[in-house]
């Protein structure tokens, strides 16, 4: 979401003149898109702008957007007095304004909703993989959660647009698009004579397009994944078989009290269905280890529940209490102490997995999509289907951005393959 609002940022402002710059000291204007889901992104915001206020020129203009702008409102100028601009996650595209008033100190940390989307210019270079939000907030509330607060209630877009930016992106040179949303199995629009969509129909529409070879999307709440969505795995090549379905914890107790569904059962049974329309599907999940009250028994069933699902790649945090949230009043928060351990011993499992479905790939041909050259230049890296990193020797010659590539080699991150002439 960040790369995207990023992205944007950038082409509004080309459209005002500028060009980007890497070196700070030359920026006119300098722009901090943030993250405030846990307490360590916030932290970084404070200490980069702690460093870039010493290094930039005296009349560049300096400022935050995104959710940390959100969060401190009118007291991140307090914070830091050389800021002229905070600007929330909804309403960034009023960035042109201080460009015009350069003197004045402009915040603005509405929930503007829908609104920005309309003000966006849309792209002129799309890269591979487009970025494409299909909805803004979340209506779930999970206690631990500050995206209710800082992107507001969910909004789904309407579906016309949703196609037309898909459209925009395959004509500007996107191969992959990734459809975006806090919540964003949960997009449904209903247009003015009462017609539904849904995510499967954003699918399967983008699918139609000839320039766009591979679909994905993220991130899923469990009990989104309704029976359309499960289908069209089985019946569209062009999505991916990788889907980032976040458990959190593997606890009935502690997912209840997370707010999130907590029927560990029916969360199988969806994954059972999806191995049913296609069975070379891999799962990924997000995990909080740490949340309050977690007892050893409520974390040793994270870890049986991680080993049995063998998600194939996850993201695991310790738990990070956040303003306006209700777990951050629960009592009985556990130690950081615990919390690292517990965070240790996940990983361990977490790796494993990972490990194990990368060495299972050594052998196979998969058709990947190009990404980047490695730091030595003499090499290129591609995704894989699954999004694993794979490195191939660079060819002489040029070539085409999906390749399809055997496994020759493999450890915990990344494989190593040949492109198949
Ligand atoms: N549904 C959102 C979640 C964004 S946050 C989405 O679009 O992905 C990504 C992950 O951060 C969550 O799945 C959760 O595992 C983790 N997370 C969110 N709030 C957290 C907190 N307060 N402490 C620790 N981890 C948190």
């Amino acid at each position: 979401m960040n790369v995207y609002d990023g992205q944007r940022i950038a082409a509004m402002l080309e459209k005002h003149g500028f060009t980007q710059t890497e070196n700070v000291s030359d920026a006119d204007l300098i722009i901090l898109n943030t993250c405030s889901v846990r307490a360590k992104a916030t932290d970084k915001v404070y200490s980069a702008l702690g460093r870039i206020r010493r290094a930039k020129k005296e009349s560049a203009l300096l400022g935050i957007v995104g959710c940390v702008a959100r969060e401190s409102g009118a007291d991140a100028f307090r914070r830091i007095p050389e800021l002229n601009f905070v600007l929330g996650p909804q309403s960034y595209h009023k960035l042109p304004e201080i460009i015009k008033n350069p003197d004045t100190k402009l915040l603005n940390i509405d929930l503007g909703g829908l609104e920005k989307f309309d003000e966006l210019p849309q792209m002129t270079k799309t890269p591979l993989v487009a970025y494409i939000p299909v909805q803004e907030g979340c209506n779930h509330c999970c206690t631990y959660c500050i995206v209710p607060y800082t992107r507001g209630r969910e909004l789904s877009r309407p579906f016309n647009d949703v196609i037309n930016d898909v459209i925009n992106a395959s004509k500007t040179g996107a191969i992959e698009i990734c459809f975006l949303g806090q919540n964003v199995n949960g997009y449904r629009y209903t247009d003015e004579n009462g017609k539904l969509y849904k995510l499967s129909d954003l699918i399967r529409e983008t699918a139609k397009l000839p320039e766009i070879s591979r679909i994905r999307f993220t991130s899923s709440y469990p009990t989104e994944m309704s029976d359309d969505l499960i289908e069209i795995f089985g019946t569209e090549p062009k999505l991916l078989p990788f889907l980032n379905m976040p458990i959190q914890s593997g606890s009935p107790r502690i997912l209840k009290k997370m707010n999130r569904p907590d029927d560990i059962d029916a969360y199988k049974t969806i994954v059972k269905k999806l191995k049913s329309v296609r069975n070379d599907i891999q799962i990924s999940s997000d995990f909080i280890v740490g949340f309050p009250d977690e007892s050893d028994e409520d974390f040793e069933q994270t870890l049986n529940i991680a080993r049995e699902i063998k998600y194939i790649n996850s993201y695991s945090f310790k738990y990070s209490p956040r303003p306006h949230t209700a777990a951050a009043l629960m009592s009985n928060q556990i130690s950081e102490q615990i919390k690292s351990v517990r965070l240790q011993r996940l990983d361990l499992q977490l790796n494993e997995n990972q490990r194990e479905f990368n060495m299972s790939c050594i052998g196979k041909e998969m058709i990947c999509l190009y990404e980047s050259v490695d730091k030595t230049g003499r090499h290129l890296v591609f995704r894989t289907p699954y999004m694993q990193q794979c490195i191939v020797d660079k060819p002489n010659e040029d070539i085409a951005p999906l390749q399809k590539i055997k496994i020759t080699d493999a450890n915990k991150s990344c494989l190593r393959g040949e492109i198949i002439k």
